[in-house]
């Protein structure tokens, strides 16, 4: 497994992926939820949508908007089976350990942070 704040930076200079950022609402969401909760969310989603040998609609099963994780999936490459083999070397074909779904889960969860970490410095720019 790679390390996880090394995998941020490299996606942080990939054109696509650094510009992906959490709206209002995604941004509103994660706050009245709080951070675990939306780690529940992502792990669920994970296991379901994205943990399977061959899951339902590959390529196309995480949407882009209206939840913060869906948002993140993009964001650090892990919406989709063939994002997790080119940027996080973890191969199509087969169910993903435990471990591989942990790291996803906290990929999501380090970028959601520095997302709403951003979104308070701005509102606190604003007020000046
Ligand atoms: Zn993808």
């Amino acid at each position: 497994m790679q390390d996880v704040q090394q995998v941020l930076s490299r996606l942080s200079h990939s054109p696509f992926r650094s510009r992906i950022q959490l709206r209002r609402k995604e941004l509103d969401y994660l706050r009245s939820k709080g951070m675990n909760e939306v780690l529940k969310h992502a792990a669920e989603f994970i296991e379901k949508r994205l943990a399977p040998a061959s899951p339902v609609n590959d390529g196309k099963q995480t949407p882009w908007h209206n939840h913060p994780v869906f948002v993140a999936q993009h964001a650090t490459a892990t919406c989709c089976r063939g994002c997790l083999q080119k940027w996080h070397q973890i191969p199509k074909g087969r169910i993903l350990t435990v471990e591989e779904q942990q790291y996803i889960v906290e990929l999501i969860g380090s970028w959601l942070s520095r997302q709403a970490k951003v979104a308070a410095e701005k509102k606190t720019d604003s007020r000046k």
